[in-house]
């Protein structure tokens, strides 16, 4: 067994399904990469931009490197019955995050690697880790050791198994035997999750708006969400998976036996009510080591609170009322807006109750427009039944 091939039989038996090695040279596809932050697709993601003079070259990040290899593990694990997760009552989480944070997961894994590496190929190799978020092109180097291609999504994809993989890379210091194959299948004339994304933000083939894209909303935007995308928001309160689900190629998806990404039981489908209320504590003790904490507790319930205005049941509003007096301002203008979306006169009162009290400007502006919207709501039940005086709903 040469060298490579001892390397990959051991990252199989770690867990890693695909694996495949390519030189460690210039990124290919990094004019795209720069002509798409230039329009601004990534929007606050700021560290995007400061990765981009590393992205250029892996050798940038390890000048001694001469390898790259990249890892897939799968995440796949059940399918949850359709009724739960459309359920406007629950929210929604990537199925990426139902289980441990697969960064710590996947380092162990790629630790336990570079050990074995060391010992058959001596101390005096360099290596370095990427676990999804580093520095590298990786869909670029894996697509090209022909691993899979990666979608009009923009999500990688494997012709036999679909698209739900953490991808990983380690680098290396030594030659090895490279992977030149052309990745099989493609997407052919299929434009399903184009059509399917709620916020119409794949705007070309492979081309993602992060501004629109509700899981850049509701993880990595740490500011208030963009008001008139709130309600194409539904109940994805930690990622989206939509532009995965409708996939042809996930239907050949079969679960993977790991561990730590095995779903916890709470973060399928939870109950919204049983979270907007969250204390500190009570966050990083449900959400200790899961990928959810990446969103921090004031994101979190800001996503709950977009997800109860979309239920639109006035069974939200004593849950919301004390949201609108959370220490943070983020959660207050996220639940006065919620409030807005449900109405009536409980709503109401809790509104004005608050705008009396409430001195961050942002909260401020978003109580008025709440107000605003609950009057023109009113207006229009007027308008349509002029005997309609009351909501009897509260
Ligand atoms: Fe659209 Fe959701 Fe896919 Fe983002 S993750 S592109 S919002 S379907
Ligand atoms: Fe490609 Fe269709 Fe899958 Fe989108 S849904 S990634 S177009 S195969």
């Amino acid at each position: 067994m040469t060298f490579t091939e001892k390397i990959k039989t051991h990252a199989q038996k770690l867990g890693f399904e695909l694996i495949g090695v390519t030189p460690a040279e210039e990124s290919q596809t990094i004019r795209l990469y720069e002509k798409w932050l230039e329009k601004g697709y990534a929007g606050k993601m700021e560290y995007l931009e400061k990765h981009l003079p590393l992205k250029r070259d892996p050798r940038n990040c390890l000048p001694e490197a001469k390898s790259v290899i990249s890892l897939a593990i799968n995440y796949y694990t059940l399918d949850p019955a359709q009724e739960l997760v459309e359920n406007p009552a629950r929210g929604q989480i990537s199925r990426y995050a139902w289980g441990d944070d697969y960064h710590e997961v996947i380092r162990a894994k790629i630790r336990e690697l570079t050990e074995f590496i060391d010992e058959a190929g001596g101390k005096e190799l360099k290596q370095k880790i990427y676990v999804d978020t580093g520095p590298i092109i990786e869909r670029e180097y894996a697509q090209k050791a022909g691993l899979g291609w990666i979608g009009k999504n923009t999500n990688f994809i494997n012709w036999q198994s679909g698209s739900w993989y953490f991808l990983a890379e380690l680098l290396v210091s030594v030659e090895l035997e490279y992977d030149w194959q052309l990745p099989r299948g493609s997407c052919g004339t299929c434009t399903l999750c184009i059509e399917a994304c709620p916020t119409d933000a794949i705007v070309a083939p492979n081309v993602l708006d992060s501004r629109l894209c509700i899981s850049y909303l509701n993880i990595e935007l740490k500011d208030s969400i963009p008001r008139e995308l709130r309600p194409r928001m539904g109940n994805l309160i930690f990622g989206c998976d939509i532009c995965q689900e409708v996939c042809p190629w996930n239907s050949m998806a079969t679960p993977t036996s790991e561990v730590g990404f095995q779903p916890r039981e709470e973060n399928i489908a939870p109950n919204l009510l049983s979270l907007i209320n969250m204390s500190q504590a009570e966050f990083s003790k449900r959400f200790r080591n899961s990928p959810v904490k990446r969103a921090k507790r004031r994101g979190f319930l800001r996503n709950v609170a977009v997800a109860l205005g979309n239920w639109g049941n006035r069974r939200a509003v004593p849950a919301l009322k004390r949201a609108l007096n959370d220490d943070e301002a983020l959660v207050r203008g996220h639940a006065a807006w919620a409030l807005g979306v449900i109405g009536g006169g409980s709503a109401k009162d809790a509104l004005d109750a608050r705008l009396g009290v409430e001195t961050e400007a942002q909260v401020i502006d978003e109580i008025k427009d709440a107000l605003r919207v609950m009057a023109q709501s009113t207006q229009k039940v007027v308008l349509a039944d002029p005997l309609a005086h009351s909501d009897g709903n509260d």
